[in-house]
């Protein structure tokens, strides 16, 4: 069994402020927030990064995104959010399972 904090949370081993669930995934508010409102969104199955997705995985990755949509909505967030996912120490990933950040509730700024 690997050491992942994220599977951990995904098991309740590790407390989180749960947002939603489903079979395929799990979202849990960022216990260090960025914005206003920021959650994080994992899929259940362990990948490391974004750079892990292949063809049999790529569909989760889309479910997650009917989900963050659907979020959006139940939060009153919908006007306007951001989604990131960080991929590797230079793009500033520190945990190693593939997760999207969900940003809102203030001005975010252009990105560039
Ligand atoms: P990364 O930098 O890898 O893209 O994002 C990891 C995120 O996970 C960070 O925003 C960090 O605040 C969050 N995080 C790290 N450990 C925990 C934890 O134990 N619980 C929660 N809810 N968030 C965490
Ligand atoms: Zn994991």
């Amino acid at each position: 069994m690997h050491d992942c904090l994220f599977c951990k949370i995904i098991a309740g081993e590790i407390p989180s402020s749960k947002v939603y669930e489903d079979d395929l995934c799990y979202a849990f508010y960022d216990i260090n927030p960025l914005a206003p409102v920021h959650f994080l969104v994992i899929p259940k199955v362990h990948l490391a990064s974004a750079a892990e997705v292949t063809e049999e995985t790529a569909p989760v990755v889309g479910h997650i995104y009917a989900v963050i949509a659907q979020l959006a909505k139940d939060l009153g967030i919908a006007e306007g959010y951001r989604v990131v996912t960080n991929v590797g120490a230079l793009a500033g990933q520190t945990v190693h399972h593939l997760h999207f950040h969900v940003l809102s509730g203030k001005d975010l700024g252009s990105f560039n």
